[in-house]
């Protein structure tokens, strides 16, 4: 293991978008970041249903991976329910900037409330433990899913440019920008790449660095490769750390 000189320089790594769809894909990021980190010091954001489509309640075989992961050590959050944006008729904004993932971008306080409470309640009975927080697909959040966190009292949750406590008055427990990459479209592609390379180059201005992929990076080979260099050089500097460490 690396020699960390500033033991104050934290690293988050994530996995976004775990569920059955996607089966392949979370596999090969979780092998890929275990090697990079040196253990499976990592977080999932699993959705209980993404697209309506690949429910975990009828997938008995993920839900025992997913508790084996727990059981690991990987921290679990819950990512959504569905994942999907239902406003999209509504709004091409919504749909040109996130490929209409931002599910939680627009709901109310009280839909937002119920799909918290079911997604919870699927995601903890899979990992036979408390999830450690919520992320919103897309790291979108209405006023009322914000508000909704912090009535049902999550420990954690985070957004592009923080992480923070609903369950201790939306206190800000990290600041910095995610970095993370985008498979969808070659401009973004590219951009991600910049934006991964340009961390790379002064790792020390993010103190408490997250690092998320997503299971769109495996098809990109370019992508891999920056995924590669950018995990290889923070853990130099960074030690790898869970989330639930911003809470003590
Ligand atoms: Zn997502």
């Amino acid at each position: 293991m690396p020699d960390h000189a500033d033991a104050r320089l934290r690293l988050f790594a994530s996995i976004h978008d775990v569920s059955p769809r996607f089966e392949s894909e979370v596999d090969a990021l979780y092998d890929r970041l275990c090697g990079l980190l040196g253990s499976p010091r990592m977080a999932m954001l699993v959705v209980p249903d993404f697209e309506d489509a690949a429910p975990l309640t009828a997938n008995p075989a993920y839900r025992a991976k997913l508790r084996a992961w727990a059981d690991a050590g990987v921290e679990m959050f819950l990512h959504g329910w569905c994942h999907r944006d239902d406003s999209l008729r509504r709004g091409f904004m919504q749909k040109h900037m996130t490929a209409g993932a931002g599910e939680f971008a627009q709901l109310t306080r009280e839909t937002a409330a119920q799909r918290l409470s079911e997604g919870q309640k699927v995601v903890e009975d899979a990992i036979g433990r408390p999830v450690a927080g919520f992320v919103a697909p897309a790291w979108l959040y209405s006023e009322g899913a914000i508000a909704a966190l912090a009535d049902a009292g999550f420990a954690l949750a985070e957004d592009h440019l923080k992480v923070w406590s609903p369950a201790s008055g939306n206190k800000v427990v990290a600041k910095g920008p995610v970095v993370t990459w985008a498979s969808r479209s070659k401009p973004r592609i590219l951009s991600s790449l910049m934006v991964a390379s340009l961390a790379r180059l002064a790792p020390s201005l993010l103190r408490d660095a997250r690092i998320a992929v997503h299971p769109g990076d495996t098809t990109v080979p370019a992508l891999l490769r920056s995924i590669d260099a950018t995990y290889s050089q923070f853990v130099r500097t960074h030690r790898p750390s869970r989330y639930a460490d911003l809470l003590s």
